[in-house]
């Protein structure tokens, strides 16, 4: 088994994206919109910051009161959409409840759109067209790329279906040309397929649910989940990673697997869209 060390990939990614910076003439800028004072919000946003700082990346944060109106949050989103000094714009989930998440999504230029989430990026990647992408599947790409995982007619599993790994998962997977699976709640006799995947990404937030018995010998298996140990309160995937790594071929641990990837990630596209608008101007 060959452990996936997003923590060492993320390390170099980072290294590589100092120096791209550095012969910037200008510094890229990253707007992140922050609503309200929810916790995790607050920690997703200074972990973000700090990337930024890291980088040499202009960082500016809006943070909104939590009784913003729909319309007081879309002018915002529109006047950074006209900011040719903004490279990036970013809504933090997540949003109180009473504004609308998808219209807001929408309204990001799809230029400017470094999370991936509006519309026309969502469409163009389904398409198989050049995009913006969610960071988290796309740090995972760049994972198998690191470690030479061939995808091409594979059979991929994708467990999970939400707008933020799921869906756009089995999108990259699909454009990488392997036969793809997508799973949820609602899918019937779970492991007789997961056991047939030659590679298997978990997105579903269940600690350890997923199992040896559940698997193909040889599997690459990719955990995106983080959940709370309920005994030890460390952080822990949805693989039983005990259980299941000498079954692997290869697995990434959680922490230190996918999650170190999602951010700097982020940067990556922040920067894309940098060399996109320098060329423009
Ligand atoms: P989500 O929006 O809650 O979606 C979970 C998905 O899992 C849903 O599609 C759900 O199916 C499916 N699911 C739940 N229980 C299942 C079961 N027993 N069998 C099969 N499918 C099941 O979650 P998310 O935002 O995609 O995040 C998933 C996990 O990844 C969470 O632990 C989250 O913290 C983590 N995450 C990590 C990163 C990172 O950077 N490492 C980034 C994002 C998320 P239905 O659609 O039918 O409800």
């Amino acid at each position: 088994m060959i452990l996936i060390d997003g923590k060492s990939v993320a390390a170099k990614c980072r290294e590589e994206l100092k120096a791209k910076v550095a012969s910037f003439e200008k510094k890229p800028t990253l707007a992140v919109i922050r609503i309200g004072n929810d916790v995790a919000s607050s920690i997703y946003v200074n972990l973000k910051q700090k990337m930024c700082n890291e980088l040499g990346i202009n960082f500016v944060e809006h943070h909104l009161d939590a009784n913003i109106t729909q319309s007081d949050l879309i002018a915002l989103i529109k006047q950074l959409n006209n900011n040719c000094d903004i490279n990036g714009i970013l809504l933090q989930s997540p949003i109180p409840f009473h504004l609308n998440i998808l219209e807001a999504f929408k309204t990001i230029s799809p230029e400017k759109d470094v999370d991936g989430f509006n519309p026309v990026n969502v469409g163009k990647l389904v398409q198989g067209q050049e995009c913006f992408c969610a960071c988290t599947p796309l740090g995972i790409m760049r994972l198998l790329k690191e470690y030479n995982i061939n995808i091409e007619g594979k059979h991929a599993v994708v467990i999970g279906r939400s707008n933020i790994v799921g869906r756009p998962m089995a999108e990259l997977l699909l454009n990488a040309n392997a036969t793809v699976t997508i799973c949820h709640s609602r899918t019937k006799n779970l492991s007789d397929i997961t056991k047939t995947a030659d590679i298997l990404v978990v997105a579903i937030g269940n600690p350890k649910f997923i199992t040896a018995d559940m698997i193909k010998e040889g599997a690459v298996v990719i955990d995106v989940g983080i959940n709370r140990s309920p005994n030890t309160k460390k952080i822990i995937g949805d693989v039983d990673f005990a259980n299941v790594k000498d079954k692997c071929s290869y697995i990434t641990p959680v922490p230190g697997g996918v999650g170190p990837m999602t951010i700097i990630t982020l940067m990556e596209n922040l920067i894309k869209s940098y060399e996109n608008m320098q060329n423009i101007k």
